[in-house]
């Protein structure tokens, strides 16, 4: 299953889209939904994820707006297209939607280090520029 997952996902985090060449750590098959809130182990219920972000998900289903008024669901890659709440600026993944300002906040996507590092990886064409 865990190969399966890899290759339908191209051995890319499906959160931040970081090849798993390009990790120290080897990626994550990630529940979506959490085993601890009766998520299956099947192909439906899972994606490829890099350490970070695997590790900042953790068991979470979504996030509270910035407001904390909000409940919003984190971005599931089995129903939502990446490209329709992400985009990406200088190695920002820059949120387009709730969903995506949800899941960036959460997981962390944008801090300095991991900016730096997509930033480093699409000048040598190892991670998308736009
Ligand atoms: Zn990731």
């Amino acid at each position: 299953m865990r190969i399966a997952v890899a290759a339908r996902a191209r051995f890319r985090c499906e959160y931040c889209l970081q090849h798993e060449d390009d990790a120290i750590q080897s990626h994550h098959v990630d529940h979506i939904i959490s085993e601890k809130h009766d998520g299956e182990t099947a192909l439906h219920n899972l994606a490829y994820s890099c350490n970070l972000c695997n590790w900042m998900k953790g068991s979470d289903v979504a996030a509270y707006d910035a407001s904390g008024r909000m409940l919003i669901p984190l971005f599931n890659p089995r129903m939502d297209s990446w490209d329709e709440h992400f985009g990406l600026q200088f190695g920002e993944i820059v949120p387009l939607t709730a969903i995506g300002e949800a899941t960036v906040r959460l997981l962390k996507l944008n801090t300095p280090q991991r900016i730096a590092e997509r930033e480093s990886l699409a000048s040598c064409g190892r991670y998308p520029r736009t």
